[in-house]
């Protein structure tokens, strides 16, 4: 029951009681305050409390002020004037309503009697029991308070309640961490003080809600964008609303504010617009659909791919676009969806709305709601029918190069041999003029790169083409190496190289003649690239199943990102100062295939220009 009404009551509080605003003026007397005036009850409302006592009209306002503020009832004495006569009398006095101080806008007044001598008997028991239903009053109200004070404080929002002045009179944890505003620091000041807010656009302060409250007695919301500037300057998004507090009987009382951060929800809104925007923007298509395979989003990237706008196809099969003959992969891929995984670059084909076919690279990646269930998958699209036009014609022209290699070392090979016999023949002649002799040695060495060049050429045809068989047989590749050295070591002297060998029988399964190949280009490249008067050297070891051939040389070496490059086809050093040495860049690619056809490998190494370089044979020991 509101307090107007139990002081109306003439039976309830039985002991002197008065309702006085902060400001002193009388609200509500009850019949026994009257009483003790000897004064009408009626005339009491609307005075002030001072006209009334016998002390300074300052002492009364100060102590009505004393008990507006405290959180307990205040002791204090009141000198009041009754007739002709002063009674002091003992007062007791409550900030109200509960738990308002120190803004509170009453005073609820109890009066004891003091130097007037003892209440009549039988105001003193009624007086025992007005103290116990004071008592009451007073826990039950504290009661309500607390039960009040622990839900604001558990609410999840901050709540933040003002007087009827907007002065703060309470704040939640909540706020207290948002606003960085202590309770005990914020209780009475100005909510325009502790919560400052701005529009986040114009930067302007954005009118209080405080205050519209107050003006419209009604529930009022922020407007959007608006920012809390935290004690220590913080900018907080927020979204809130405030609402008046009323007391039973209708007056204001105050206002309750309700916010909360709303930084989280505002990422996630930039996030959603901003991959909206992507979406929207994309050249490919992203499409989304159910796992029934209905299509549910569709972006002006698809409409341009595949020529259907987003209200003709949405809610249609995405069979629509996919052609006849492969719709069992798109069963496919809906399985795989299923099982939550996702299909990568994959190529196929679509029909656009016109019929053409598009040849498209697609990823589809399941779509997942909050409890992580697959509910749909999205798809993204992106158009490869000029990249694989462009692949199909980059493998028609390589197909067509090796076409005529393979036709120019077989063309080149037919006049070699003659030429070479009757080279041979004239080279057989006793010549009687020095320059006819030195002639035919330079004849017979060209011929012989010639025909090396020829051959490599004709292997790389033949290499890509995967033409070629090996002839195996066990070798033993000391011998085979000792007759390679007889063979080049005329070359060798020639250029004042020194060639050691140090080998012993070790055999190997392969074949002979392939080796052989192998091997001589290697030692070729080695004194190709190594200057008059260096070394060359070939050993080899056993290593498990394995017999390593090292071939090394203190030669102008190989920089070490170019060791992996040169078993490339076509591929030369490029040193400066040093023009070509002869050759086409394809003995160490014929090298490497025929190595790799025997099942071992073939490595280069060197320290860099200048160091010399080693290759290194691994071959099964057989
Ligand atoms: P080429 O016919 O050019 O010798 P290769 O395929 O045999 O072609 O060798 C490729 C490249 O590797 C050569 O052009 C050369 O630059 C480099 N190279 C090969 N062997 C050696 C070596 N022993 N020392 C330095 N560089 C070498």
């Amino acid at each position: 029951m509101p307090i107007k009404e139990l002081l109306g009551a003439t039976d309830f509080f039985l002991e002197p009681m008065v309702l006085v605003s902060r400001d002193g003026i009388i609200e509500t007397p009850n019949q026994s305050f009257a009483e003790q005036l000897e004064l009408p009850v009626e005339s009491l409302p609307g005075r002030r409390l001072d006209t009334l006592a016998a002390a300074s009209a300052s002492a009364v306002q100060e102590y009505l002020r004393a008990c507006t503020e405290s959180v307990r009832a205040v002791e204090g004495s009141l000198l009041l004037r009754r007739r002709a006569e002063t009674v002091a009398l003992q007062a007791r006095g409550i900030a109200y309503p509960p738990n308002s101080a120190p803004t509170a806008s009453h005073v609820l007044l109890q009066l004891v009697s003091q130097k007037q001598g003892p209440f009549s008997s039988s105001t003193r028991s009624r007086s025992a029991r007005n103290a116990e239903n004071w008592y009451e009053i007073e826990q039950s109200l504290r009661r309500q308070s607390q039960i009040l004070e622990v839900t604001l404080a558990s609410i999840g929002d901050a709540v933040l309640v003002t007087d009827a002045h907007g002065h703060v009179t309470f704040t939640n944890s909540v706020a207290c961490g948002l606003t960085e505003w202590p309770l005990e620091q914020a209780k009475g000041r100005p909510l325009t003080e502790v919560f400052p807010i701005i529009n986040e656009h114009t930067r302007k302060p954005v009118e209080n809600p405080v205050s519209k409250v107050l003006q419209t007695g009604t529930i009022v919301g922020l407007a959007n964008h608006t920012l809390l500037i935290s004690r220590s300057g913080r900018e907080i998004p927020i979204d809130d609303s405030a609402a008046p507090i009323r007391l039973p009987d209708g007056t204001l009382f105050g206002v309750v504010l309700v916010f909360r951060d709303i930084t989280e929800q505002r990422r996630a809104e930039h996030a959603r617009a901003w991959l909206a925007a992507v979406v929207e923007s994309s050249y490919d298509a992203i499409v989304s659909k159910t796992l029934n395979g209905q299509i549910t989003s569709w972006n002006p990237g698809a409409t341009r791919l595949f020529g259907y706008a987003p209200e003709e196809i949405i809610g249609k099969s995405i069979t629509t676009i996919i052609p006849t003959e492969l719709h069992s992969e798109e069963a496919d891929v809906l399985a795989r969806l299923r099982r939550g995984e996702r299909v990568d670059h994959f190529e196929t084909v679509r029909v656009a709305k016109d019929g053409r076919r598009v040849e498209i690279s697609l990823t589809v990646s399941p779509i997942r709601n909050e409890q992580g269930e697959i509910i749909g998958a999205s798809k993204i699209a992106r158009e490869i029918t000029e990249r694989k036009r462009a692949e199909r014609m980059l493998l028609e022209a390589d197909r067509r190069k090796d076409e005529f290699l393979a036709t120019l070392a077989h063309e080149l090979r037919h006049p070699l041999a003659p030429i070479y016999n009757s080279a041979q023949l004239l080279c057989r002649i006793e010549h009687d003029r020095p320059e006819l002799k030195n002639a035919c040695e330079i004849l017979q060495r060209q011929l012989q790169q010639l025909t090396r060049l020829v051959d490599d050429l004709a292997d790389v045809s033949r290499i890509r083409a995967g033409r070629i068989d090996l002839q195996t047989e066990p070798i033993d590749l000391g011998r085979l190496l000792h007759s390679l050295e007889l063979s080049m070591r005329p070359l060798f002297e020639a250029s004042g190289q020194q060639l050691t060998l140090h080998v012993d029988p070790v055999y190997v399964h392969g074949d002979s003649s392939r080796l052989f190949q192998v091997f001589s280009n290697v030692l070729h490249n080695a004194h190709k690239y190594t200057p008059a008067g260096g070394q060359i050297c070939v050993t080899f070891e056993r290593a498990g199943a394995e017999v390593i051939i090292r071939i090394r040389d203190t030669g102008i070496g190989i920089p070490t990102d170019m060791l992996d490059e040169v078993f490339d086809p076509m591929v030369q050093v490029n040193r400066a100062g040093l023009g070509p040495r002869g050759g086409l860049g394809l003995g160490l690619t014929v090298a490497r295939r025929l190595i790799e056809l025997h099942g071992g490998r073939i490595e280069a190494h060197s320290d860099g220009e200048g160091k010399g370089s080693e290759f290194l044979i691994f071959l099964a020991a057989s």
